[in-house]
């Protein structure tokens, strides 16, 4: 079925400015190639950040191994969200937690982006609150609780690869994101923080 770019074009144009925002940065690369322009053309109508434009060109066409090491070294390089600081480079953590409510039993492993001094303290707090709260489920905190400890003591040994292939996949999966805040770090580093909140 052809899609009907006109009914796209009144749909976009009804679409509030954080929808539109959204759909450059994030969904771009779902886009049929006939509706990009109508994208563009909107956010163009509407004064929007013209960096938009550098987010949707980024998510549509194949990335090569040089711009993603590029893409990587952007959040590397950019302060901590936890504390700030801007003098060590950030490395991504797989956060396992393990929570028991009577009969729910949580297990939770979330990459995080920090500097490494806060990807410890979120460690050994995860560690504390795995002990706390997850061992008294029935039967899996039990089984989870000694599980998460022990993954959190193997991953100590292969933090670099893990680090690597927590920088590759926010990479690839927010590139309109970086993309469209290349020079605004503020915005970059509120981003980052975001995700981590949400994983
Ligand atoms: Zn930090």
């Amino acid at each position: 079925m052809a899609i009907d770019l006109e009914q796209i074009k009144k749909n976009y144009a009804d679409f509030e400015d954080f929808k539109i925002e959204h759909l450059a940065k994030n969904e771009a690369a779902g886009l049929e190639p006939d509706v990009i322009p109508i994208l563009i053309d909107e956010i163009n109508k509407r004064g929007l950040d013209p960096d938009l434009i550098k987010g949707i060109e980024a998510q549509t066409k194949e990335l090569t191994e040089s711009e993603l090491n590029e893409l990587k070294s952007k959040i590397v390089n950019l302060p901590c969200p936890d504390c700030g600081a801007n003098n060590t480079p950030l490395v991504g953590t797989l956060i396992r937690t393990v929570k028991s409510f009577i009969v729910l039993t949580s297990y939770k492993k979330a990459p995080v982006i920090t500097c490494t001094t806060c990807a410890d303290k979120r460690r050994k707090n995860a560690i504390i609150s795995t002990f706390l709260l997850g061992w008294w489920g029935i039967p899996f905190g039990i089984f989870r609780t000694p599980i998460a400890i022990i993954q959190t003591l193997i991953d100590k040994n292969k933090r670099d690869e893990i680090s690597d292939g927590i920088l590759t996949v926010f990479a690839v999966e927010n590139i309109g994101e970086i993309k469209t805040n290349w020079d605004k770090e503020i915005e970059l580093v509120d981003y980052v923080r975001h995700v981590n909140q949400q994983n």
